[in-house]
């Protein structure tokens, strides 16, 4: 039988090293934090052989006493907390005192420092985690870790690591966690000697925008929330630059840089319809909140956390992001430089029903005008400008003048929101207003079909459709939504079914339907539109309370500012 035996303190030591030490962004993260922990001003790091040959980060903190500096290397030992009872008001980054004996155990380490008043540094070497000597050395006050070889007596680490430019980015991205979360602070950060990324001491703000890769103030929007025990403070990058992945959110907790679904997830739900499907936004969020009401000691790499009361949080972050949002001017500009990010091609173009001839005077609109009888709630302040219709192109694009500068509207995207609505708000108010069919109209339905329509009834009947089966293969409609223009309803009734199956965009049937009623109502690409139901229309997508996009996430409306033309054509 074999028997239990403790591990040897070299053995032991090496196989914690693995939950710290991940991998090179691992160290240079633990570095940075050191630096910032002891007060730096100026952090700069250098790498070479993306980590593996060379990582050096120096720094002008307050460096560690030179009787200390052995000590430094011990496992558990650290100048941050003493007590247990420290975990609940800690502010530091470290406080495990694993770093460095985790990162000398699986490479070569020196460490130079010098505390302000001592007349000279000193440098540790350190090698297989055990220090060799510990010699006066000439250097400036503050701290230089240098480490080498990394992994090199743990090979088995060397192949779970990704290809070199991965790992660089991973190291840029844990560099930028730490200039968000230390905005007084000055960073540089250079690969193998090329010319360094730097970022100068500036404002929180600044760093956000930086960060976000924002050209202007303009394409960020600020939020801010009170948050139980906190406060939430966040910069979203305006909605026409999404990204195709999650790269671009950061989330901080007290200045730590965090994995959050829940906090990543509540900014996303703020941002609800105003992305392509498929695409993600970019933000940073912090978030100040008590320590006592936060558990950071979940993970040895303080990835991760916990708060008291997750589902609160989710509320507030994502009522607050959509207020910043719908408070805030999100009409795509087409400004010097900037091409607007163009939607996910993955999503695959949007199921658009061919255009058909319409008589003069427009069913759609005139209908739901009457449905409406102006009696949906509308914001006291109109959310875009005045815009007077000049023309339509190409059947499809309004052309617009506003006070300042040239607009261009989606007619068909424009009415889907405007309708959306307006069926919304119908609903709301106790049930959208129906219209009777002259004849009430067989529809083939498939026995599936026949059973959500008997499922759903309420449903359908709050959004105007009075439906019943009919037999085993019809339904018989009734009436359908007074906005519906006259004509197509089988189609239409069709389309119900299918949001009602599961199909299109929104996640409560109800919300669905009237999606894919409006989808189906609003005039198509292709309508020919008389000037006074485009300036109806107009006006009614400035009193929406969601103007900027329809609800699959493409834009109702861009905007070409003055000063564009004015730079297009040499007038300025
Ligand atoms: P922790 O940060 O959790 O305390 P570390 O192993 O990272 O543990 O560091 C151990 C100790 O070494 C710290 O508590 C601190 O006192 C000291 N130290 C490490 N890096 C620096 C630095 N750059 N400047 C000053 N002191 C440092
Ligand atoms: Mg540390």
């Amino acid at each position: 039988m074999t028997r239990i035996r403790i591990l040897e303190r070299s053995v032991a030591v090496r196989i914690a090293a693995g939950e710290v030490v991940e991998r090179p962004a691992s160290v240079v993260k633990e570095l940075v934090e050191n630096a910032l922990d002891a007060g730096a001003r100026t952090v700069t790091v250098d790498v070479e052989g993306a980590g593996l040959r060379l990582i050096r980060v120096s720094d002008d903190g307050g460096g560690i006493a030179a009787e200390d500096v052995a000590l430094a290397f011990q496992r558990f030992a650290t100048s941050k907390i003493t007590r247990l009872e420290d975990l609940d008001s800690v502010r530091s980054y470290g406080f495990r005192g694993e770093a460095l004996p985790s990162i000398a155990a699986v490479a070569h380490v020196t460490l130079t420092t010098r505390v302000p008043d001592a007349p000279v540094a000193v440098r540790a070497v350190v090698v297989g985690g055990s220090v060799q000597s510990v010699e006066p050395h000439g250097a400036p006050p503050g701290t230089t870790v240098e480490v080498r070889h990394l992994f090199h007596t743990t090979p088995a680490r060397l192949k779970f690591l990704k290809s070199p430019a991965r790992e660089q980015a991973l190291i840029a991205e844990a560099v930028l966690n730490a200039a968000l979360a230390a905005p007084h602070v000055a960073f540089r950060l250079a690969f193998d000697g090329r010319t360094p990324a730097v970022w100068p001491r500036t404002s929180l703000a600044d760093r956000a925008a930086g960060a976000l890769g924002a050209r202007d103030a303009a394409e960020v929007i600020e939020v801010q929330a009170a948050l139980p025990g906190g406060l939430a403070r966040g910069w979203l990058q305006h909605p026409q630059y999404h990204r195709p992945s999650r790269t671009a959110q950061h989330v901080f907790v007290n200045g730590r840089p965090v994995h959050h679904a829940t906090l990543r997830r509540a900014v996303e739900q703020g941002f609800a319809q105003l992305l392509p499907v498929g695409r993600f936004p970019a933000f940073v969020l912090f978030l100040d909140v008590d320590p006592a009401l936060v558990d950071v000691n979940v993970h040895p790499r303080k990835l991760e956390v916990r708060f008291r009361d997750d589902g609160r949080l989710f509320g507030v972050v994502a009522g607050a992001v959509r207020r910043a949002l719908l408070t805030s001017p999100l009409i795509r500009q087409i400004t010097p430089g900037v091409v607007p990010a163009a939607p996910a091609s993955a999503a695959g173009p949007l199921p658009e029903p061919a255009p058909v001839e319409l008589p003069p005077g427009l069913p759609a609109l005139e209908l739901a005008a009457r449905e409406a009888a102006g009696a949906y709630p509308r914001l006291a302040e109109p959310r875009l400008p005045t815009l007077r219709p000049v023309g339509q192109v190409l059947g499809t694009y309004i052309v617009a003048e506003g006070p300042d500068g040239l607009y261009l509207v989606d007619q068909h995207a424009a009415h889907e929101r405007v309708l959306f609505e307006r069926l919304r708000a119908a609903r709301v108010r106790g049930g959208v207003a129906s219209q009777v069919l002259a004849m009430p109209l067989p529809v083939d339905v498939t026995p599936g079909e026949l059973s959500l329509i008997a499922g759903y009834r309420d449903q359908l009947a709050q959004l105007g459709y009075d439906v019943e089966p009919f037999g085993t293969g019809t339904a018989l409609l009734r009436a359908v939504p007074a906005v519906a223009p006259d004509g197509r309803c089988d189609d239409l009734l069709r389309r119900a079914i299918a949001a009602l199956a599961g199909e299109g965009a929104g996640e409560d049937p109800l919300d669905r339907l009237a999606i894919a009623t409006a989808c189906h109502v609003a005039i198509r690409a292709g309508d020919r539109l008389t000037h006074e139901a485009m300036a109806t229309l107009l006006a009614d997508l400035a009193a929406a309370e969601d103007p900027y996009t329809c609800f699959h996430g493409r834009p109702t409306i861009v905007a070409v500012p003055r000063a564009q033309l004015e730079r297009w054509f040499l007038r300025t």
